[in-house]
């Protein structure tokens, strides 16, 4: 599909296009057994929140390490999934996975949200909601700490339905973020019907914005927006000091990146929260940190 070619750098020679095509049967042909034997695994990268001064949730993001080809990065072995109809065997074994290693935080006092990805596809197939019930039933984990994050395509889906199982999810008392935001085909009128209570801001915005005052201009409108909208705005792929200085200073309230936490393994979560150097967010009175 368009989707998975654009996704690999490899595209010009014709040797690239051969192992490129190698690789993707290999990985095909191996996808199944990760789902089914185990070989996946979740990493949870913090999200910290400004005004709070400390992580407060986490996002679940899939690994796969191949035993020959090494890591795979989600991106690549997601589209695959799609292709191949493994997405909803993916999706239930994240969705279950990470709701219970999450359970298990929450269950030692710390009260985070857990935002967990989603593919359309897998709302196309229509039995998320009744998919992530049952990971709440069997977690135990409330449904108010689940974050369900989409991406802008479910904008350019102009279905009816979709809208409405996200409004299940809503319903439930799910939190829902749309992914993301910004990249591709967002419509500002459609943004407004859509059940969504979450911005995550595409890292896209968030590499040049200490740079580029009209991207940082562009960001203040955004975050703007969602506060209209009654959105929380979470910058992603924040890395440096002074993009978070520009977008605390545009009012988002929320950043997630290597500046603020690398994503773990849930077994090292308690200590990366608890660990959690507030100076990485500046100083309180907004003026910044000299280190
Ligand atoms: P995403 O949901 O937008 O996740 C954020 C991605 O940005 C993650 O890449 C994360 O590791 C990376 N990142 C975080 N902070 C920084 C930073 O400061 N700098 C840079 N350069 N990158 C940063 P990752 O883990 O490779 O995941 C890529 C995408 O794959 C995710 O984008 C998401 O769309 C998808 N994905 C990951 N896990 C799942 C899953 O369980 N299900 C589905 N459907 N998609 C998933
Ligand atoms: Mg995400
Ligand atoms: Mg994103
Ligand atoms: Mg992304």
């Amino acid at each position: 599909t368009v989707k998975a070619q654009g996704k690999n750098g490899v595209r010009a020679s014709g040797e690239g296009l051969v192992e490129e095509s190698a690789r993707r049967s290999r990985l095909a042909r191996d996808l199944p057994g990760a789902i089914t034997e185990g070989r996946l695994r979740l990493v949870h990268q913090p999200v910290v929140g400004v005004a709070e001064r400390r992580v407060i949730g986490v996002e679940a993001l899939v690994r796969w390490d191949h035993p020959v080809l090494g890591p795979v990065s989600p991106e690549e072995f997601i589209g695959l999934a799609e292709d191949d109809g493994l997405i909803v065997p993916l999706q239930r074994w994240v969705l279950e996975t990470a709701t219970a290693e999450h359970a298990r935080l929450v269950a030692t006092g710390r009260e985070l949200k857990l935002g967990v990805n989603i593919s359309v596809r897998h709302l196309q197939a229509r039995c998320l909601v009744q998919d992530v019930v049952r990971a709440l039933e069997r977690s135990g984990l409330p449904a108010r700490l689940l974050m369900i994050e989409v991406t802008e395509s479910v904008l350019m889906d102009d279905d009816e339905r979709l809208l409405a199982e996200l409004a299940e999810l809503s319903a439930l008392g799910c939190v829902v973020s749309l992914d993301d935001f910004g990249k591709g085909y967002s419509s500002l009128a459609y943004l407004a019907r859509l059940p969504v209570d979450v911005l995550k801001l595409d890292r896209g915005f968030v590499s040049g914005i200490d740079t580029d005052p009209r991207g940082a201009a562009l960001v203040g409108s955004v975050v703007d927006l969602g506060r209209t909208l009654g959105m929380d705005v979470v910058a992603e792929g924040v890395e440096t000091a002074a993009q978070r200085e520009v977008l605390v200073g545009l009012g988002c309230t929320f950043l997630q990146g290597w500046l603020t936490g690398r994503p773990v393994p849930a077994a090292d979560l308690p200590g990366v929260v608890d660990g959690f150097d507030p100076g990485l967010l500046g100083h309180p009175s907004g003026e910044p940190l000299r280190v």
